[in-house]
């Protein structure tokens, strides 16, 4: 487990809000969205350290990445958004991501993997489909 980082991507819906647009006063409509396909990269390294009192501590590092989408009338990129509740989803498992990647809790189901298949999802929009991270698998 040492000397990398491990990598885990979770599926969810957000909402996308283009500022550019709304700045130049395009209609709400057109410069916000949402997408069943909004994703969150996070990758854990794993370090163990031990302190000066020659304490061990398991542990390491993580980050997180939620992918942009482009913005069908201006081509900008933006990163979703999610509400409270998706939010709240998220970080619960992100505890049990860190959990099982860390200390070895057991964690079977890796979260809502979306449908799999949604004719609205705009591959060449969508920053995760480029970087194949996105769960969205074709028609
Ligand atoms: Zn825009
Ligand atoms: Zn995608």
């Amino acid at each position: 487990m040492f000397g990398g980082w491990l990598y885990g991507s979770y599926n969810t819906k957000g909402k996308f809000r283009c500022l550019k647009c709304l700045k130049n006063g395009t209609a709400n409509n057109d410069a916000t969205w949402s997408s069943a396909y909004t994703t969150i990269l996070c990758r854990a390294y794993y370090g163990p350290d031990t302190d000066e009192n020659g304490q061990a501590w398991i542990g390491g590092w993580i980050q997180v990445k939620i992918f942009a989408q482009q913005c069908l009338n201006c081509a900008e990129y933006v990163t979703g958004e999610l509400d409270d509740q998706k939010c709240q989803n998220f970080v619960n498992w992100l505890h049990r991501w860190i959990a099982h990647m860390f200390y070895g809790y057991p964690f079977r189901r890796l979260g809502y993997q979306g449908k799999q298949s949604d004719r609205h999802h705009l591959v060449n929009r969508c920053e995760s489909c480029e970087q194949g991270w996105c769960h969205y698998r074709g028609k």
